[in-house]
């Protein structure tokens, strides 16, 4: 098979170590990391992402779909696999079938999984004030109720943290609210005597920017391949991270374009003065934003190329005017490094007015995962 064909990406997998190793030294060592493998491991490969971490050690993984936690089990996942979101009753099968750990999204979802009859385990949400996810946290009596269902095997209380990036005094004391309202419901839990449950609540902000907490997990996503949403992003941790994904694809071809002429779809380059271009066999259908027309930049041998006219959906087109050595057939860095130059997801994604996580999570299909 070819690997490094028109566009592909290459994963550090020493990187992505590397960070493990760095969320382990900053969790309390009771805290397992549960990392978030959802949307094809952000992109970079559910498969390839989870059997490196597994050789790790990692035995709990959180995905966003039934059908992502059954491709992982297929290729030989034998860990916890949670959930993170909803699944239909006609796909409640899966679950079992795959020995997946569903999230009960609200005590409504609770009564759908105990009309179904079979034996499902659970982690419990709770809405602790993001309002997207779980049961209320002041609604104590209807998550006693989830526990007393009796074909729910809960294995778990969850909540999700909604700005635990921010740093101003608001968004502060906002997450010390939701800490606090989940740290009642365990409580509160325990005493009713309820018991043998593990608790989890932080995902990367909350691990990088509440390292003092101490649940049972931890789910890092973002920052567990090496980057931060925003590149403004400032956290209190001090960890060394360090990314995993480059994106790569061939020069095609390298062309004229002369005074006056334009180029691509709507015309919307202009040549001030005559200039070599250079074609990338990649596009908007790999994952490269479309609203990069024009703006940002990729590497080509140590050098940096704008990119001119719009991204079409498989291909772009970029101003070779600075780059001496460009020939058919070259590597075009978008996201990683070439010579002294580097181009991090934070940076395609502040160009495109996004953050890393949709960059990387919106990786096509088509690009091959190459670990290096
Ligand atoms: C995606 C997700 C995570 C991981 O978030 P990061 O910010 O990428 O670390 C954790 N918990 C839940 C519920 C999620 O949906």
């Amino acid at each position: 098979m070819y690997q490094k064909g028109r566009a592909w990406i290459e994963l550090n997998m020493e990187h992505l170590k590397h960070n493990m190793e760095q969320f382990r030294a900053l969790l309390p060592p009771d805290c397992a990391l549960m990392p978030a493998v959802k949307a094809n491991a952000y992109g970079h490969g559910a498969v390839l992402v989870s059997k490196a971490l597994q050789k790790q050690g990692v035995k709990s993984f959180c995905v966003a779909s039934a059908a992502e936690g059954a491709e992982l089990r297929k290729s030989g996942i034998d860990g916890e696999i949670l959930v993170l979101a909803y699944t239909h009753p006609e796909q409640f099968g899966d679950l079992i079938e795959y020995d997946l750990t569903q999230t009960v999204v609200d005590g409504n979802y609770a009564q759908e999984l105990k009309r179904d009859g079979r034996r499902f385990t659970v982690h419990v949400g709770i809405d602790t004030g993001m309002h997207r996810l779980g049961e209320r946290w002041d609604n104590l009596e209807e998550i006693v109720k989830i526990f007393r269902i009796p074909n729910l095997n809960v294995t778990g209380v969850y909540s999700h943290l909604c700005v635990s990036d921010g740093k101003d005094s608001k968004e502060k004391a906002y997450t010390l609210e939701q800490i606090h309202h989940f740290e009642y419901v365990v409580e509160e839990l325990h005493r009713r005597g309820i018991d043998g449950f593990k608790c989890h609540l932080q995902g990367s902000y909350g691990i990088l920017n509440y390292s003092e907490l101490c649940f049972d997990y931890a789910r890092a996503g973002i920052a567990l391949y090496g980057i931060l949403s925003e590149k403004n992003d400032r956290v209190n941790a001090s960890v060394d991270l360090k990314p995993v994904l480059s994106l790569k694809a061939r020069l095609e071809s390298v062309r004229m374009l002369y005074q006056g002429e334009s180029a691509g779809y709507g015309l919307t380059y202009s040549a001030g003065k005559t200039q070599k271009i250079g074609v990338l066999s990649i596009g908007y259908a790999d994952g490269i934003p479309r609203n990069l027309s024009n703006r940002g930049q990729v590497l080509c041998n140590g050098k940096a190329a704008p990119v001119i006219g719009r991204i079409c959906m498989d291909q772009m087109l970029v101003d070779l005017s600075g780059v001496e050595q460009a020939a058919p057939g070259d590597e075009a860095v978008l996201i990683g490094t070439s010579g002294e130059l580097e181009i991090r997801a934070e940076d395609m994604a502040g160009w495109a007015g996004t953050i890393s996580n949709e960059i990387l999570s919106r990786m096509g299909e088509r690009l091959e995962r190459v670990a290096v």
